[in-house]
């Protein structure tokens, strides 16, 4: 997890007149065929070249950004990606050099400046939903953490439960059915124990989803004893033991994680269709998407992920256009073949503080032939 105190640090980097730090976002997902044997390496290297041309003739300024791209290049050869994007600061000159690996997609990109770039980061945390995970057997519990950073255990509950039968050599002073009331009383008041616990982490942390594990009966009570306001922010469960390893719980938590994802998705696609359909600040399709965007009035861009449609771009004003026109219509200038039109369109929107989501599966199904649409601020 990404805490507060990690955040200060950055904070604290020291800016001054002369100080200069390197930062840098790459997408380093193993599920993009980009990225497989080490390419995201080759992407480093194509951003550096971007920086390194880009600079004006100040000398100590270019041996710096070189001296800062080789303790990288450095570290790259080592690094091993766990996860879809590697965030690095780094200003060696002051010592300074702050890394972590985050499990959402980030926009790859890299800048030299006197302060430490931390927009995209400080967006995707933001943006990330804090699930808190609960394992939970009759008498042991754990109680996790996960954001856009990873996943941290917060507490551990033990709790003292009596054996539903006798053992032999045991006295027998009470009946059977007596030791069966108090188990299950001891399991109930281990599962309220847990809950308040989850109560604390939830408001400590700032949890918004809750996903649970353990066998059905702890699962049960469990869920029965928590407050409504927190049965409703479960979004599934998962079979993980309580004492199952870190990669056994994060695979089975992203599962969870990716079935919700693409539930909210296929819900953004239905509310923008509707609204779309009343003509109430939503549009569908690249005509009218491109349009509101020339326009300004873009709150959040929908694309289904493979979507691609070519278009042309204004040599002058930059207006993105859809269809075959040799002129501009906006100030008559020559238009530019655009191959990626609808990555430049996003790229539009975020520049203009706008949201930009991909969807998939079912959400990218229901756009159809639309391909792309926007929630619209006005
Ligand atoms: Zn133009």
């Amino acid at each position: 997890m990404i805490s507060h105190d990690d955040l200060r640090q950055l904070q604290h980097y020291m800016s001054g007149p002369d100080s200069l730090i390197l930062s840098l976002y790459v997408n380093i997902d193993q599920s993009n065929a980009a990225n497989l044997n080490r390419g995201f390496e080759t992407n480093v290297e194509g951003l550096f070249r971007q920086v390194a041309e880009s600079q004006n003739s100040n000398e100590g300024s270019k041996k710096r950004f070189d001296v800062e791209c080789q303790h990288i290049r450095q570290f790259l050869t080592g690094y091993v990606p766990k996860g879809k994007a590697l965030v690095v600061f780094s200003d060696s000159k002051q010592d300074f050099w702050w890394q972590r690996d985050l499990q959402v997609e980030l926009p790859t990109g890299v800048r030299w400046s006197p302060e430490p770039w931390v927009r995209p980061l400080l967006e995707v945390i933001e943006e990330t939903d804090r699930f808190g995970v609960v394992l939970i057997d009759k008498h042991r519990a754990r109680i996790l953490a996960a954001d856009a950073a990873g996943i941290e255990q917060q507490a551990e509950i033990l709790s003292d439960v009596p054996n539903k039968h006798a053992t032999t050599g045991t006295d027998h002073i009470w009946s059977q059915g007596q030791m069966d009331r108090d188990h299950t009383k001891h399991v109930q008041w281990h599962a309220k124990r847990v809950a308040d616990e989850l109560a604390l982490a939830i408001d400590r942390l700032k949890l918004s989803r809750i996903v649970i594990g353990g066998p059905v009966e702890a699962t049960s009570v469990f869920i029965s004893t928590l407050p409504k306001r927190i049965q409703q922010m479960i979004i599934g469960t998962v079979t993980t033991p309580v004492d199952a390893g870190h990669d056994r719980l994060v695979a089975e938590l992203r599962a969870v994680q990716e079935k919700a994802e693409h539930q909210d998705e296929a819900k953004l696609v239905d509310a923008l269709i509707t609204a779309a359909m009343k003509g109430e600040r939503a549009v569908l399709g690249v005509l009218d998407t491109l349009n509101a965007i020339q326009q300004g009035r873009v709150y959040k861009m929908v694309i289904a992920r493979d979507f691609r449609v070519a278009g042309k771009e204004c040599s002058s004003c930059h207006v993105l256009v859809s269809d075959g026109d040799e002129k501009c219509a906006f100030c008559g200038e020559k238009l530019e073949a655009a191959p990626d039109l609808i990555n430049r369109a996003s790229r539009r929107v975020l520049d203009m503080g706008g949201k930009v989501q991909l969807v998939s599966g079912e959400a990218a199904a229901q756009l159809g032939e639309a391909g792309v649409g926007a929630v619209l601020r006005f």
